[in-house]
């Protein structure tokens, strides 16, 4: 059990002129408010506090935060009130045991908004001052110490919040022992097979992994010293967890003792830590792609280590982490590593990169409105597995894990995102949806014009990323649908004679809107390009003649399809519609447009068959309007003798006259002909046809046919 003492010694330790009257002060004060409590366990619940205060000395924290661990229960548990504690411990603390009494409140389990709403109050919490997140940390580390005595329900539910929040943030805040701690402590709850299976089998070959620890420590240690390098050299069992994730992603073998060990080598400089990978490469043979310098790029929660893989004396794979003194002390304390001891003054961290984690998560939470995105954020951000890339001009750039590309234009500006179209990684092309790996150069190519597509959410990795292109695809969607459903309704008073302008001034279209619950104007002419209503029935009382078309139920998604393709309606241009997959209109064709129900404006050919099967009063009149650099898909379907060289031929032709080819499929027939498939890109109905010409003049070519649809 935990005394006073053994508080009072661990902070001289690191805080020689720490004001101990304080702490013996808060002591007695816990003790009274506490007194005749007994915890589930058993025990004088004040064991709990002490518990609690001695865990915030081992992550080296200042008194206030000690005080505020020997306090934290007293205002939820007992009589005592905020007022109270800062009459006898001033404002500091006052608001240190407050915050982390309200953060105790917060259910974190519960209903998916409800809990969003709560981590939402315990980021609030925390962005007043981080240290009130901190005492919280170390009451959960020993609730968690102090769990068997709970009902199995409520066993699993902390363990699992302990699991999803906690211990990530104590990762974040860069606590290593305590993320491990959290994590293994909830492990035991949530998969209590699992868990005792891991730990017999780990107690089970304690011996003959110390003697292969000693083995391999022996093999380094003989191979400094003929260098002259000292360093400390440990061996240890990985913990239970991340064994246990290695089981599962990567199928890791608990019966193999060289699979969960790891080797640790401390010495005393970064240039020692270098030293020591070289002599260790020397002897051990370096397992390609399995080293990183944590060193030259330390991780978002400071940590720094150069990480290697080696093959051991067995040809086993060696896990060895290689760190100064030095950076041993700011993995394991984090964010108290960096803790600063003045009397009287607040702590500053200003440039700490875990300050700007911190300050960037608060920042969303001002930020984003809608609860989904914001717990999607966060979450994200909890795990920060990070690669580190470099622009051409040779900055860092850190990303998390699975960073395409996309991200990584993001992450330099918003319009580098919007206007990207490719990505150059190490001088080579690579497909957007490219993962970025760590010592990547990556260039981003640009065209103005170009605009962001739905598709990218599908994989980029980055929060601002997602929230950038979902904030364009908004804009975009709701101003295409403006343009249309204004242009529809223009044309459709026209033709009655009614000048839109004049019913515009004269509010009568701002009625028309009120009319369907509409806010405004621009409501309206969207809701009716999205198709959620069509031209005459927001119409019907301004040209009575018209019969009462039923109003359309079904709520629409989004205008899909945001490949550039330009159709005229009746004098307007310029605007992006959907053409059909059904017939893979391309210009020349002659087509038609209808509003589809949740996809807006789609363009079909006049022959397609699914033309009849729409609603005439959603038929528009539309003609192209040519842009230069636009192409369209176009199957062709190529048949011919099957001899050598005629499909070299064939793609000679289209070559020579600069048409991309997107895909290619040829197959031999039975009865000496063959067959293929090609998908290129047309600008134009005449260019399709003089090619289709060119084409037919190969020998041995007996037909060319247009394919639509999908085949
Ligand atoms: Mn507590």
């Amino acid at each position: 059990m935990v005394r006073l003492n053994d508080i009072v010694e661990e902070i001289l330790r690191y805080n020689p002129n720490a004001d101990i009257p304080m702490v013996e002060k808060a002591y007695i004060f816990s003790a009274k408010a506490h007194k005749g409590q007994i915890r589930l366990s058993g025990e004088p619940y004040l064991v709990h506090p002490l518990e609690v205060a001695y865990t915030l000395t081992r992550m080296n924290l200042d008194v206030p935060s000690v005080v505020s661990g020997l306090l934290h229960d007293t205002i939820e548990d007992s009589y005592v009130d905020k007022k109270e504690i800062e009459d006898y411990f001033g404002k500091e603390i006052a608001e240190l045991v407050d915050g982390v009494t309200k953060i105790s409140k917060i259910q974190l389990m519960t209903s998916e908004d409800s809990r969003v709403e709560n981590y939402r109050k315990m980021i609030l919490a925390m962005s007043k001052d981080i240290r009130v997140i901190l005492v919280k940390l170390a009451d959960r580390f020993h609730n968690m110490k102090t769990l068997n005595f709970l009902s199995p329900v409520k066993q699993k539910e902390i363990a699992r919040e302990t699991l999803d929040i906690y211990a990530p943030l104590a990762h974040r805040l860069g606590i290593e022992w305590l993320k491990g701690e959290l994590e293994d402590e909830s492990f035991k709850y949530l998969k209590p097979d699992e868990f005792n299976v891991i730990k017999e089998k780990i107690a089970q070959k304690k011996k003959e992994r110390e003697v292969y620890i000693n083995e391999v420590k022996e093999i380094i240690k003989n191979r400094f010293a003929q260098f002259e390098l000292d360093a400390d050299i440990s061996g240890r069992a990985k913990r239970l967890y991340s064994i246990y994730k290695k089981m599962v992603l990567e199928g890791v073998n608990i019966d193999d003792i060289y699979d969960i060990t790891a080797f640790r080598i401390m010495v005393g400089t970064v240039k020692e830590c270098y030293e020591a990978l070289g002599y260790v490469h020397a002897f051990f043979r370096p397992i390609p792609g399995k080293f990183s310098d944590h060193i030259a790029l330390p991780k978002a929660n400071m940590y720094q280590s150069l990480h290697t893989k080696v093959m051991g004396p067995y040809g086993e794979k060696i896990e060895i982490q290689i760190r100064t003194h030095e950076m041993h002390k700011i993995a394991e304390e984090g964010i108290a590593a960096h803790w600063k001891y003045k009397e009287g003054k607040v702590f500053d961290a200003k440039e700490d990169r875990i300050f700007a984690w911190l300050r960037r998560v608060i920042e969303w939470q001002h930020e984003l409105k809608d609860n989904r995105e914001f717990m999607e954020i966060f979450k994200i951000d909890l795990f920060p597995d990070e690669v580190y890339v470099f622009t051409p001009k040779g900055d860092v750039r850190e990303l998390p894990k699975g960073a395409t590309p996309v991200d990584f234009a993001y992450a330099i500006h918003s319009q580098l995102g919007n206007k990207c179209v490719g990505a150059k990684v190490n001088g080579k092309l690579v497909p957007l949806r490219y993962m970025l790996k760590s010592g990547d150069t990556v260039d981003i190519q640009t065209n103005p014009a170009h605009k962001p597509s739905k598709d990218w959410l599908g994989f980029v990795a980055t929060s601002k990323a997602k929230t950038k292109i979902r904030q364009w695809i908004r804009t975009e969607q709701r101003e295409r649908s403006i343009e249309l459903g204004k242009t529809l309704i223009e044309k459709e008073l026209a033709k009655h004679d009614i000048s839109f302008a004049s019913m515009l001034k004269s509010g009568g279209i701002l009625n028309i809107a009120k009319e369907h619950s509409f806010e405004t104007e621009d409501d309206l002419f969207a809701g009716v390009g999205y198709g959620l209503y069509t031209v005459l029935q927001v119409l019907s009382k301004v040209i009575p003649e018209v019969e009462k078309p039923s109003k359309i139920k079904s709520i629409i998604s989004t205008i899909k399809g945001a490949r550039d393709t330009s159709v005229k309606i009746e004098g307007v241009d310029g605007l992006v519609v959907k053409l059909a997959k059904c017939c893979n209109p391309i210009p020349g064709d002659r087509i038609i447009g209808f509003i589809t129900r949740g996809r807006g404006l789609t363009v079909h050919v006049n022959e397609c068959p699914n033309v009849h099967t729409f609603d005439e009063q959603r038929k528009i009149n539309v003609s192209w309007e040519l842009k230069k650099d636009l192409t369209y898909p176009v199957k062709l379907k190529i048949l011919g003798d099957d001899r050598k060289g005629l499909l070299s031929e064939i793609s000679t032709i289209m070559s020579s006259a600069k048409i991309n080819i997107l895909s290619a499929k040829a197959m031999s027939n039975p009865d000496k002909s063959a067959a293929g498939m090609y998908e290129i890109e047309i600008t134009h109905m005449s260019q399709l046809q003089k090619l289709i010409k060119s084409i037919q003049k190969i020998k041995g070519i007996r037909s060319v046919e247009r394919i639509r649809g999908t085949v």
